[in-house]
């Protein structure tokens, strides 16, 4: 076999990453033994972040970006590697999305009034050290996008990160910490604990240095969070439907629906999970989706068997199974199919458990609903009230608004793929952390401030 430029680069990486993954973690920035030691590290760093000029942090952000640029495939091979799941080719595409589109400081910023009693600001001002649970889906994705804008609005944090995905946080924090070495600034501005637990997690709960708790992940963490007697950002789960209408390019959903739902093996909470689709175009889009994108039918016998292997006893989406690629998936029920297959799909009902679970995989299965209406009801149950995402493809404005208001979720995407939503084809920014439960929407450098009034009486005002 010829051995190729390409092949030989693959190889090192793979090398590089699984020499990363079993490193020395005590040799990286940020790390340390226990919980309570984190925090009062990032406490110190703290102070010193704390009196450095907007320009200084600004600074430091900008060398995080450098490394998370320099270091993207290094991150992504890490991250596939670790957890089992997604693909390098997205995962580096998301790292240079949060390298160039999560926002800094540019985003803290002033409100002022001034009148005849002066002048009136109300600023953002940071919370101090900031504890953050990140999941296994998106692992150093969520670690830097949460560092830049922590850090910008002035605060240092502390992750409690899966533990699953914790040698890829881990070399990812140690890059914020090295960023913010270089950049004239302290160690430790993000921190973390060697083996993280459902302990250290807890310590970081009730530990009174910790004001405010930024939760991504599923359901329980988000509870846990939003119970713990502090100020949470909830950033939960989802099971976002697109949803596609008789007025839609049937050509272009089927397109952009596929491409979302397979972006990183369907692992971002954003992305497309099932379609419900008007009876009228069901046919033709299901036509497209397997002439034109690459998806496999699933006869009702494979689906059956596909329940039984991708969903745990209790409803849950099997670990081994979550962002694997549809060949891989197929592969585990004795199905074989060509490489360039990327999505299962079948029609079905709304109650069938590959419709109706957030299973983080490229399944994606079509309701059919006899009118728009009708899919409105079954989109609007598929989602489950997590107000998280939802997308449609219709050129009917008045259907898109009865849609947008009855679903009511935080991002909701029109004629197009589900990853617009985080500025990757989209206008707009990037960020990994969509607190859907709290109402932050797509957090940002301000989501992690606190407002402060400052006020001058009598002076100040020039008018
Ligand atoms: P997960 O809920 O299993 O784990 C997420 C984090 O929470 C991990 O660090 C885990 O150790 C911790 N955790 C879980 N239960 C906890 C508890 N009771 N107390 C304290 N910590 C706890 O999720 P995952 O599998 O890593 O990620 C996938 C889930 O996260 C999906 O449901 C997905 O939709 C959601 N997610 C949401 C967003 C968002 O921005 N809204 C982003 C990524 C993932």
């Amino acid at each position: 076999m010829a051995v190729d430029e390409r092949m030989v680069r693959d190889i090192v990486q793979e090398v590089v990453a699984k020499m990363q993954i079993s490193g020395d973690a005590g040799k990286m920035h940020g790390v340390f033994a226990d919980m309570n030691e984190c925090i009062s590290a990032a406490k110190e760093a703290q102070k010193k972040i704390r009196v450095m000029s907007l320009d200084q942090r600004e600074k430091i952000i900008s060398i995080i970006r450098r490394k998370i640029r320099e270091n993207a495939e290094t991150l992504a091979r890490m991250g596939v590697s670790e957890t089992g799941m997604g693909n390098v080719g997205d995962k580096i595409l998301k790292h240079h999305l949060v390298a160039d589109k999560c926002p800094g400081t540019e985003d803290i910023t002033t409100v002022a009034w001034s009148g005849d009693r002066g002048l009136s600001l109300t600023e953002m001002g940071p919370f101090g050290v900031i504890g953050a649970i990140t999941p296994c889906t998106n692992p150093s994705e969520t670690v830097l996008c949460n560092v830049i804008g922590m850090l910008a609005g002035g605060n240092t944090v502390v992750f409690n990160p899966h533990p699953k995905a914790v040698k890829t946080s881990i070399f990812a924090i140690n890059l914020c910490n090295e960023a913010s070495l270089e950049g004239g600034g302290p160690d430790n501005i993000a921190c973390t604990c060697e083996k993280p637990t459902m302990d250290s997690s807890a310590v970081m709960m009730k530990h009174p240095d910790i004001s405010l708790i930024a939760a991504t992940g599923g359901p329980g963490v988000v509870t846990a969070v939003l119970s713990s007697g502090k100020r949470g950002i909830g950033a939960g789960a989802g099971n976002p439907p697109a949803l596609v209408d008789e007025t839609a390019d049937v050509r272009h959903a089927a397109e952009a629906i596929v491409n979302g739902c397979t972006f990183d093996n369907n692992l971002p909470c954003i992305a497309e999970k099932e379609i419900v689709c008007v009876e009228s175009v069901a046919d033709e889009l299901m036509h497209y989706m397997l002439t034109e994108q690459g998806c496999y039918l699933a006869s009702e016998a494979e689906q059956q068997a596909l329940i039984k292997r991708v969903i745990d006893e209790k409803g849950s989406p099997m670990r081994d199974c979550v962002g694997r690629s549809a060949k891989v998936l197929l592969g585990m029920i004795g199905v074989t199919v060509p490489e360039d297959i990327r999505c299962i799909t079948f029609f079905g009902e709304k109650e069938n458990p590959l419709i109706s679970t957030e299973l983080m995989m490229p399944i994606l299965g079509v309701v059919k609903a006899k009118d728009f209406d009708d899919a409105v009801e079954k989109a609007v149950w598929l989602e489950h009230g997590n107000r998280h995402s939802a997308h449609i493809h219709s050129k009917n404005v008045d259907h898109i608004t009865q849609y947008a208001r009855a679903i009511d979720t935080a991002i909701l995407v029109k004629n197009g793929p589900s990853y617009s939503a985080i500025g990757f084809g989209g206008e707009g920014y990037c960020t990994f952390t969509i607190a859907s439960r709290t109402g932050e929407g797509l957090t940002s450098a301000s989501s992690f401030t606190k407002r402060r009034r400052c006020v001058m009486v009598d002076s100040l005002c020039i008018r």
